[in-house]
């Protein structure tokens, strides 16, 4: 597959910075992320400063993409804690939803789980959403994207990712020769709206986690990317900082997991595009490496 420019270039990235040797075919070249430690030290990804020589361009791509909609969830105030919070460890014992719950959700199929999904009323988020976001995609899928929660276009029209957010996620996974619903599943860690677009609480997640365990299980993908520090946290079970979970593999449920930023705060961020589109190329090299682990099995 070959990377696309135009989707480069809206994520800032094009035509100055493409990866070396870039393919023409199917992970034709790996170069020294293919052999990326699984939750292990930090791999090194390929960095460079020349996206920052196309400013002006970034923020006209990223104008044209965003105007008006109200940002989902404070991503920049993320981003900043994030900047004073480099090591952080998670303190209480994570929360469960009540076992007979997680059993039975455990236990269901596609339609009977988006069923009771759509009557779930496990947390107080149900009081005030219009509609739950489920999940879209390819059931099929190799690749997940995990969210944190629908957003108030989200919650209007019941899907993952419509806002100017989701415009951008649709440049990220064409830059990876990617589309929503070809071999791409998109979820959310929690399926209902959080009023006034704050962040989930720890008990919403927990009564929302078995919904997406059973959407991974039933996925089976063979690559997870947490979109954002709410998602990360909340898949690996840490508080530690986005910067210090990027740029390394780690797992959820068995998968392999590439965390990186979320798309609404990259539509303000010009810099960490850049560093959107390394976690992009770690996350692409990961894949292949899992499909060369199935083909020699
Ligand atoms: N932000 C998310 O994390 N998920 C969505 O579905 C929309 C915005």
């Amino acid at each position: 597959m070959a990377f696309d420019e135009a989707a480069l270039g809206v994520l800032g990235l094009a035509p100055l910075w493409t990866r070396r040797g870039a393919r023409t075919a199917p992970h034709a070249d790996r170069d020294t992320e293919a052999g990326a430690p699984v939750a292990a030290e930090p791999v090194s990804v390929p960095m460079s400063t020349a996206p920052l020589a196309a400013a002006p361009a970034l923020v006209e791509a990223a104008d044209a993409i965003r105007p008006g909609e109200p940002d989902q969830r404070d991503h920049e105030a993320d981003a900043l804690r994030d900047a004073f919070d480099e090591v952080a460890v998670r303190q209480p014992a994570p929360m469960q939803a009540p076992p007979v719950e997680r059993a039975s959700v455990a236990a269901l199929d596609w339609e009977p789980l988006e069923a009771r999904v759509a009557g779930c009323e496990q947390c107080r988020l149900c009081e005030k959403r219009t509609r739950t976001v489920f999940g879209v995609g390819d059931r099929e899928a190799d690749w997940m994207l995990i969210g944190e929660a629908p957003g108030e276009n989200e919650d209007k029209q019941g899907e993952p990712f419509v806002g100017q957010a989701g415009k951008l996620l649709d440049s990220m996974l064409r830059a990876l020769a990617l589309a929503r619903g070809e071999n791409v599943y998109i979820a959310n860690v929690v399926k209902c709206r959080p009023p006034g677009n704050r962040n989930p609480e720890p008990d919403e997640v927990a009564r929302c986690e078995p919904y997406l365990q059973r959407q991974v299980a039933l996925v089976k993908p063979r690559l997870i990317i947490a979109l954002g520090r709410v998602a990360a946290q909340n898949l690996l079970k840490t508080d530690a900082s986005i910067s210090s979970l990027r740029g390394r593999v780690h797992r959820y449920e068995g998968v392999p997991v590439i965390v990186t930023y979320h798309p609404a705060y990259l539509l303000r961020s010009l810099t960490d595009k850049a560093k959107a589109w390394a976690d992009l190329c770690l996350a692409d090299d990961t894949y292949a490496q899992a499909l060369s682990e199935r083909a020699g099995e």
